[in-house]
């Protein structure tokens, strides 16, 4: 017979949404926290675990980043360039990116809490330095918003969170994969879990969903994303293949975001097809290529395809991969000349995939494109391009291209001094945009808009995203989340 084991709280994943949630409920006096993560122990922390992890929130400038890295030498920190990052441009940045379609209630649930939200995680215990910055003159520059991450990247916070849910004595299971659920659209009992052992049912006040997007999933990507996602390589966990999400759709939760959207960004055509490596110290994905600006970007014709200019990286590297993937063949080629080169690799030592060449017409022959519209491409570009307006990265510097069909709004600097390089590239999914639908208290709702008792949800499982996204969102959207559905699954609890 199988057995039944009962909770307070069940939490679906072992991912930073998971944890986050996991915390909050016991801060909030849940006493039994179970977490079911379906990935053995080796491979626990879902996506975060891919990641160097920054947290785009809203606040008051240097001084208070100050706050959360207080270990940085005074010297360097006075060069450090922290406006404040105010409710009103995160909002500006969540809407034009999405294109106006993201939910308003949870738009201001998430900026508002951003806050709150990212000062409880310091307090939690999580550690932080600055972001990666980017030097003009004496002064150090990173993209708006974005000013700290968790020491040690996407596996330094986990472990840290890991380590204060062991602490608060939360059971953590791996290898616990939920396979059903117990309860219907109104209300919410308990999930069968599978485990190498066999399988138990677990019964609860309230469960907080934190399993994660479906982009791990071929077919899923294929169904959802259409436009040959099937073959994208998948940059973060392979356990993020949605079956829960399907499971609670079935059940009659409602549905929401962008469904056949999803972050995909350029990556380095040698990527693995999944779980693409993170550099020493958790200092980012070394098979990002997200230096594009700072070139030209063509297809397999020898073309440009997109304004590599529009925006800074943050704005545009979300929404870039899928651009690449609707080229021939999926692939495209990062085109710089050693002045780009200069731009962009301070800093940097990531093992990339490049060919290089002392002209043009070569690097076209050596990466298989017709020499004479590679050459015709870069002539046309190179003339395009503004010589009287100066080149400044610390922001859109309006250094653009003239006449040009495809712009290169910022940045545009001839192509001209050789040797050139070119960086193979194809498509990278990070997480899909489709998911449950939830309130600005982080309950799932049914397909009524009725909340589902008992059940909760936070990270990419929910439905917010469309079209793109400002970097670095996530991870505050998960703290956001995963603290209203920790405390209100703790109320339901207690
Ligand atoms: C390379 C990369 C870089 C990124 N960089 C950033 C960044 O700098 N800033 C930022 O904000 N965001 C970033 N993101 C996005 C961010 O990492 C994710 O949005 C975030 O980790 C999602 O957290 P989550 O807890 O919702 O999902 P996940 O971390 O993916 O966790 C979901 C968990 O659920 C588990 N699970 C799935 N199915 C089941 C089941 N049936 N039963 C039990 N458990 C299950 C999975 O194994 C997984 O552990 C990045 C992502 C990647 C991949």
């Amino acid at each position: 017979m199988r057995s039944t084991q009962d909770c307070d709280v069940i939490v679906i994943g072992a991912g930073s949404a998971a944890f986050e949630a996991a915390i909050a409920a016991r801060e909030a006096g849940a006493e039994r926290v179970v977490m079911l993560e379906k990935a053995p122990e080796d491979q626990f922390g879902g996506n975060a675990r891919f990641s160097h992890t920054g947290f785009r929130f809203v606040h008051s400038g240097a001084e208070e980043i100050r706050e959360f890295i207080p270990q940085i030498e005074e010297e360097r920190f006075r060069r450090m360039v922290i406006p404040p990052y105010t409710r009103q441009q995160f909002l500006d940045d969540l809407n034009r990116v999405t294109q106006n379609r993201i939910d308003p209630v949870l738009a201001a649930a998430l900026v508002d809490r951003s806050n709150a939200a990212v000062h409880w995680m310091r307090k939690v215990g999580v550690k932080w330095e600055n972001e990666k910055v980017t030097k003009v003159g004496d002064k150090l520059y990173m993209e708006p918003g974005i000013n700290i991450h968790p020491v040690g990247g996407g596996l330094g916070m986990l472990l840290s969170l890991r380590e204060i849910a062991l602490g608060m004595g939360i059971d953590i299971r791996y290898e616990s994969r939920v396979r059903a659920f117990h309860g219907n659209d109104r209300r919410i009992e308990g999930v069968r879990v599978s485990t190498p052992e066999g399988e138990y049912d677990m019964s609860a006040r309230s469960i907080v969903c934190c399993s994660g997007g479906f982009q791990a999933s071929a077919a899923m990507r294929a169904r959802y994303l259409g436009g040959n996602t099937d073959f994208v390589k998948v940059r973060g966990s392979r356990h993020n293949t949605g079956e829960v999400l399907h499971m609670l759709l079935d059940l009659g939760a409602a549905s929401a975001g962008h469904w056949q959207g999803a972050h995909m960004t350029p990556i380095d055509s040698n990527a693995p097809a999944v779980e693409t490596p993170v550099m020493h110290g958790g200092r980012g994905n070394s098979m990002n290529r997200y230096d594009y600006i700072y070139g030209i970007t063509v297809n397999q014709l020898g073309r440009r395809f997109y304004d590599e200019g529009e925006a800074k990286i943050s704005y545009t590297y979300a929404k870039t991969g899928r651009a690449v993937l609707q080229e021939p063949s999926g692939v495209a080629y990062q085109i710089y000349d050693q002045t780009g080169i200069d731009y962009f690799r301070h800093g940097r030592d990531y093992p990339a995939t490049m060919v290089e060449a002392d002209t043009i017409a070569e690097l076209a022959v050596k990466i298989g494109i017709q020499p004479d519209v590679l050459v015709d491409e870069v002539a046309r570009f190179n003339a395009a391009c503004r010589r009287d307006v100066a080149f400044d990265a610390s922001g859109p510097d309006g250094k653009g291209t003239v006449g040009l069909e495809i712009p290169k709004s910022n940045w545009a600097t001839p192509i001209e001094k050789g040797p050139f390089r070119a960086y193979p590239i194809t498509t990278g999914v990070t997480f899909s945009f489709g998911g449950l639908k939830i309130d600005d208290q982080a309950r799932v709702l049914s397909t009524s808009f009725e909340p589902i008792r008992g059940l909760y949800a936070s990270g990419d499982v929910v439905g917010l995203f469309f079209h793109n996204y400002p970097s670095c969102t996530g991870q505050t959207r998960n703290a956001v989340f995963s603290t209203l559905a920790g405390q209100g699954a703790a109320q339901l609890a207690n």
